[in-house]
């Protein structure tokens, strides 16, 4: 091979680009992912004699889909369904469902990406993809959700099973669109299976399955700061979305002793310096899970100071934990961050920080966990409902919760192993990939050239 290992991950991101030059949110994480797998590459020639990484980055099967269903007027309205099916190494592919008018092609693509990685950190045997719709559930009855989800799964049914492909929620996705989901594929393959995360305790869901994205993101976070010899006593802490990610990371970081004095949406955010706990935070709770209502209602109730048209990085604070979505945070905002005194900055959501405000933290020396890692308590615990579903049992809220603080710590613990390991002591992002590379690229090795 002539190329330098530098030439050869520019040329692998550049072809990425050629081929599909509108994905511009998969183009970041494909940059993101190899450009740190440098070292990895260096030492290990035969993941590039055997052409590991292009194949990663071109995903096994991509099904898109037309979702015609009846409005509540009547009138007929048509979507558009994706399902990425990226790679099966390690594991059927599993990942969640995205229903927002922002979903398409490129921003599927870069989660099922992501996805591959996170859940092959998560040590459980989940290969990785992503789907969902440009379908805005904001503002939608019930009855058109419903209907929306049958039209949705009447399609999907076909490309999904336990031992093919467990899709569960995401933005836009909850306990209400996976029981609606579950019945329609109940219904039309005839079969009551694990097909889905994310149900009903009282059909097959997992306890703390709720909990555990936000949850997850706290005892990762804890884990970051014990390294400093830290807790999370005492700490302030900001925050953006107050979905289930958001409102039960709240929950977790109030019990661990820290104080979260923000939530926000795209409209502007809600500063609360006393810290969202008791009647405020059962209040918010249901507020977008239940209610999908605007953050600034919560402001209003409790005579709370609302901020229009800004994102929460301007407020002084420790830590700050994006929960909301993709490129929320940028280079503006990480600079403010730091500014304010911020020492760590762990993602909750999916590639929530920019490539600039990353490059930022770094510089300033805060620390600062990726996406794949921190959350990967989500689909971790879906992994924990698959393997209920299979022995037809369900484990207690304390054996779920156990199990998934070990399996946050074992991936805190990983992502430095593999840092030190690779010449970056430290470094939680070429950590989480290295980490997340090795163990996919060795399956598809030893699997041959499929
Ligand atoms: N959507 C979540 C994620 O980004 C959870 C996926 C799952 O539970 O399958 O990881």
């Amino acid at each position: 091979m002539v190329a330098s290992v530098g030439e050869y991950i520019e040329s692998v991101i550049d072809a990425a680009r050629s081929r599909d030059p509108g994905q511009l949110e998969f183009h970041q994480a494909v940059q993101e992912v190899a450009e740190s797998l440098a070292p990895v590459l260096e030492r290990r020639p035969e993941y590039r004699e055997w052409r590991i990484l292009e194949r990663m980055v071109e995903p096994e099967r991509v099904v898109i889909f037309r979702v015609p269903w009846v409005d509540d007027q009547g009138i007929v309205q048509v979507n558009r369904g994706y399902r990425v099916q990226m790679n099966s190494a390690i594991g059927p592919y599993k990942g969640g469902l995205r229903f927002a008018p922002t979903v398409n092609l490129g921003v599927m693509k870069f989660l099922a990406f992501e996805q591959v990685f996170k859940n092959a950190l998560t040590m459980l045997p989940m290969g990785g993809g992503k789907g969902g719709a440009d379908f805005d559930p904001r503002g939608r009855s019930d009855a058109e959700v419903m209907r929306f989800c049958q039209s949705f799964m009447t399609e999907l049914f076909r490309h999904i099973g336990p031992d093919t492909d467990v899709p569960a929620g995401d933005i836009g996705v909850g306990a209400r669109e996976i029981g609606y989901l579950f019945g329609q594929y109940k219904r039309i393959a005839d079969e009551f299976t694990g097909v889905l995360t994310g149900k009903g305790l009282g059909w097959g869901g997992s306890l703390i399955r709720p909990e555990a994205t936000g949850y997850g993101t706290a005892y990762f976070l804890s884990e970051v700061v014990a390294t400093d010899d830290e807790t999370l006593e005492g700490k302030t802490i900001a925050i953006s979305g107050y979905g289930n990610v958001g409102t039960y990371f709240i929950e977790k970081a109030n019990d661990l002793g820290a104080k979260v004095v923000t939530i926000g949406d795209e409209d502007g955010f809600v500063y609360d310096p006393d810290g969202i706990g008791g009647d405020k935070l059962e209040f918010l709770k249901p507020l977008w899970t239940k209610q999908r209502r605007p953050a600034k209602d919560f402001a209003d109730e409790f005579g709370l100071k609302w901020v229009e048209g800004q994102r929460p990085w301007t407020v002084p604070c420790d830590i700050a934990v994006p929960t909301a979505t993709q490129n929320e945070l940028d280079e503006e905002h990480a600079k403010m961050l730091v500014a304010n005194g911020c020492k760590y900055v762990v993602e909750a959501a999916n590639m929530p920080c920019t490539p600039g405000a990353v490059a930022t933290f770094a510089e300033a020396g805060v620390r600062f966990g990726p996406g794949k890692a921190v959350n990967a308590g989500g689909v971790a615990t879906s992994g924990l409902e698959m393997s209920q579903n299979s022995l037809r049992l369900s484990w207690t809220r304390e054996e779920v919760d156990v199990r998934l603080r070990g399996i946050m710590k074992a991936i805190h613990r990983t992502c430095l192993a593999a840092a030190e390991e690779f010449g970056v002591p430290g470094d939680y992002v070429a950590g989480a990939n290295i980490a997340g590379f090795v163990k996919v690229a060795d399956a598809m090795l030893d699997q041959g050239v499929v």
